[in-house]
């Protein structure tokens, strides 16, 4: 609504007195004015000075009325009365026990609630809806539903409880008047027939301010739609390089851990080989091998000529039953394994390992898991990680058998165990190159061949 009054006002403010003496015509002016008016107006022949400009302007300042109180009634109580900010209620001339008052109430345009065309319904969201099926059930294209619902960000996300606008009537594009536009402003800028517009709002187009909303019919949201589109395919991209870095990442962090357990397990291997490289030249373990090596040669000539010894006392009448004879405090030791196949044998140089220190027993190869018998009776003085990685020790008064590389034991330290009961099974702990046993006898602390023991 547009409110027109004179620019320049008198004094006194009164608009309707103004107008009245401005319509008078000029061959009056110099008669006298009605009495009511001249007590009002000081001197009324000002307002016909030649070359006084009169401008006609929108007044941004809502009406004002003027009233008389009391002397006591206050600037606050009054705005109170007319529901107004007391700063809107100023004294134009007062007197004895009397009061002249302007009070200025709100702009009416900014009072009243955002118009919006009758044709336009509220949809309310229910949980499953999709924009598409909206549109569909009300018979709508995508379009159609965009154009009244430019405040959309996705064509996807559509919460239940969520407002939609749905076109009853002409369809188009439904846009909220914004400060520094105007209704007539919009209609030109896209283009929409002035006469339809008004039908389409049931007003006309300059009764509509800023906030109102104005529907442009026959106006399609064609590129809205294209720009939700785009938007749904940049979202869609952004999803899938998303993705792939939480996976590329995964795989990184699964890199590094593998290889972190890599060199862990490098840096053990390597530890222990040095201790034996250290060992390896000890004067300890020089004295240690030609103790090996005399013993060897010295059990490789004892078991040689018991076998003759055995071959010379067997009657003629059961050849070929060769029975191995044993030394003082070892009887006949029985086989640890039910299967195998010897891979190394006693102080053999065969693997690199067995070249830097000497090999004081034999390697029976079998499957990880195989279990492991005691080849003599005694008692177990050892059972965890030694020498020979996991590995069980069992002593029978100056000798001592030894069962290395196992995965797991079943004997425990202290414990007696007789020829043939479980001990443990064959793994690869310790240095190993696969799955065996390293089977090791020692008479008086120095390893012998166990092959010349075994039946
Ligand atoms: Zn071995």
């Amino acid at each position: 609504m547009t409110v027109l009054s004179f620019a320049r006002r008198r004094a006194c403010g009164l608009i309707g007195a103004t107008l009245l003496a401005a319509s008078l015509p000029l061959a009056h002016a110099s008669a006298p004015l009605p009495e009511r008016l001249g007590g009002l107006l000081a001197t009324p022949s000002e307002l016909f000075t030649p070359g006084a400009e009169v401008t006609l302007q929108p007044d941004t300042r809502g009406p004002a009325l003027q009233v008389v109180t009391n002397g006591q009634t206050t600037g606050k109580v009054l705005a109170r009365r007319y529901g107004v900010t007391p700063g809107a209620v100023r004294t134009l001339s007062s007197g004895a026990g009397w009061r002249l008052r302007e009070v200025r109430l709100p702009y009416p345009g900014v009072a009243r609630a955002p118009a919006r065309p009758a044709s336009i319904q509220a949809y309310t969201v229910r949980p499953g809806d999709t924009l598409s099926g909206v549109a569909t059930r009300h018979g709508l294209s995508m379009v159609d539903l965009l154009g009244v619902n430019l405040d959309r960000q996705s064509l996807d996300s559509l919460r239940a409880g969520e407002t939609l606008n749905i076109p009853t009537r002409e369809r188009g594009l439904l846009v909220r008047i914004k400060p520094g536009q105007s209704a007539l402003s919009l209609i030109a800028g896209y283009g929409a027939d002035l006469v339809t517009t008004a039908r389409a709002n049931d007003v006309l187009p300059t009764e509509l301010h800023v906030g109102d909303e104005l529907l442009l019919p026959g106006i399609r949201a064609e590129s809205f739609r294209q720009q939700l589109l785009a938007a749904r395919e940049a979202d869609r991209l952004a999803q899938i390089a998303y993705e792939k870095q939480q996976k590329y990442g995964e795989y990184l962090a699964w890199k590094r851990d593998r290889e972190r357990q890599r060199l862990q397990e490098k840096y053990a291997r390597q530890e222990k080989y040095e201790a034996y490289l250290a060992w390896k030249n000890s004067p300890e373990r020089q004295r240690k091998q030609a103790a090996y090596e005399r013993q060897a040669r010295y059990e490789a000539a004892q078991a040689a000529a018991r076998q003759r010894a055995a071959v010379v006392q067997q009657p003629a009448s059961r050849p070929g039953r060769v029975q191995t004879a044993s030394t003082g405090h070892v009887g006949g030791l029985a086989w640890p394994l039910r299967s195998f196949t010897l891979t190394s044998r006693f102080g053999e140089r065969d693997i690199a390992f067995h070249r830097e220190v000497f090999h004081g027993g034999i390697d029976l190869a079998a499957p990880f898991g195989t279990p492991i018998y005691a080849a003599s009776a005694g008692t177990v003085s050892a059972s965890g990680y030694g020498a020979f990685g996991l590995n069980v020790w069992t002593v029978n008064g100056n000798s001592t058998v030894i069962y290395g590389h196992m995965s797991q034991t079943a004997v425990v330290p202290g414990q007696t165990v007789q020829t043939g009961q479980l001990l443990g099974y064959v793994g690869c702990t310790g240095i190993c190159t696969g799955p065996h046993l390293h089977f090791e006898v020692r008479l008086g602390g120095q390893a012998v061949d166990p092959l010349a023991l075994l039946p």
